[in-house]
This record gives C-alpha cells, structure tokens and sequence, in this order.
C-alpha cells in the first residue's frame, strides 16, 4: 500500500537513462549484462579463469560470479535500491545476478548476506533476502536464512583494515549445514573481498563443504 503509494508520488526512473517508469529499462539492463565481467571477483586485479578468480586468489570459496564494477547504471540502482527506498530494484538486481551465473546444479542452496538490523530497520526490508528469494524463483533453487550476523558492526564508514577486522567475527552460522549441497552466498558488492570471506568461512565450520560466491557489483580499484 505505501509502496504503492511512493510510487505514484514518485515514478520511478530508469538509473541508467532517466525514463521514467522503470528503475532499470531493457537498454541499460542489457548494457550491463551485455559487458561481461572478466576480472577475478576476489581481488579485482588479475584476469579470471573459468572459475571467477584468479591464479593468485586463496580464498574458502571456490567458483565466484560477479555481474559488474560499481559504476554507472549498476552504481545508481543500487545506490537507489539501498538509500532511497526504491524496494521494487530487488527484481531487477536479482534478474542481473541470473544473467551473469552459469547453470547451478539442482542441490545449491542460496545464501544471502544478512543485512546489519539498524539497517534494515532503516530501509523497511532486508535487501539481500529479497534478491535471493527472487533468484531462488528465477532459478528453482531454495534459499536459506542460517547465515546471522554474529554482531552489528556497520561497514560503510570502515576502513579497509576496520572492514577486515570487523568481518572476521561477523558471521555465525546457526544451523548444519548439508556437505553435499553447493552453497551460494550472493552480495550487492565486494569492496575488501572480506565480507564473503567469512562469511564463507562460517559456512564451512557449520559444515559445508562447497562454497559459492555470486555479487551484484565489485567496487573498481584505484
Ligand atoms: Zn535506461
Ligand atoms: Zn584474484
């Protein structure tokens, strides 16, 4: 109903080309998914193989997919998905993140990064849920919710070395986890490449044995 509402107050535009009616148009959705991302996720430096990381890159998951760097139409609808309420992005983002994956076998379970509690209550919704649920749609798969945050630490403000402390002990996992299920942990953005981390991490010591990571953007180097 109010959502309703704020979008009749204010129609949504289109975050690549300003059309109004849409916070993502087919042109710009394809210019997006048309330019596919080619460097490792991790690191953000070296080019990726088949897997989405690099040669260099040790990290507890093994496959990574990322549909973008931050930057222009992708930079704006997220900005506008997670500060200016623009709740209906989840769609749009979640329908970027299939066109980047490769076909995931039927026994991956979809894991999205919990989102800091203030900042859910400050949105209204918890954005990460609301992007696996509609990609567990789009792609058959279910989700799962046993990824918690451990504290509320928030990593906007952190440097990178805060941000590194700070994810170590962000996650816990609060239920076991199935060894023969491929888990795939889903993020709007890898900054330091530390939150999915350990979130992966927490993963593994609730028993998963296969680690996935999928993110909507990487935010471009220096
Ligand atoms: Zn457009
Ligand atoms: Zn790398």
């Amino acid at each position: 109903m109010f959502d309703t509402l704020l979008s009749y107050v204010a129609p949504h535009h289109c975050s690549g080309c300003d059309i109004s009616g849409t916070l993502l148009c087919d042109n710009c959705k394809y210019d997006i998914i048309s330019e596919p991302f080619l460097q490792c996720a991790a690191c953000g430096k070296n080019s990726a193989g088949r897997n989405g990381l690099c040669e260099r890159c040790r990290v507890p998951y093994t496959r990574a997919w990322c549909v973008s760097t931050r930057q222009d139409h992708l930079q704006r609808l997220i900005g506008n998905y997670k500060f200016t309420n623009a709740k209906s992005a989840y769609t749009h983002l979640a329908e970027l993140l299939d066109g980047c994956l490769s076909d995931l076998p039927p026994d991956t379970v979809i894991v999205p990064v919990p989102t800091a509690n203030s900042h859910i209550r400050q949105r209204g919704y918890d954005h990460m849920l609301l992007v696996a649920k509609q990609l567990g749609k789009l792609r058959g798969l279910p989700i799962t919710t046993s990824l918690q945050r451990a504290t509320n630490t928030q990593q906007r403000s952190a440097s990178a070395r805060q941000r590194t402390e700070n994810a170590k002990s962000a996650f816990i996992c609060e239920s076991k986890l199935d060894p023969k299920k491929n888990y795939l942990i889903i993020d709007d953005v890898i900054t330091t490449g530390a939150t999915v981390k350990y979130a992966a991490i927490a993963l593994q010591h609730a028993g998963a044995e296969t680690v996935w990571v999928a993110s909507i953007s990487r935010q471009p180097l220096d």
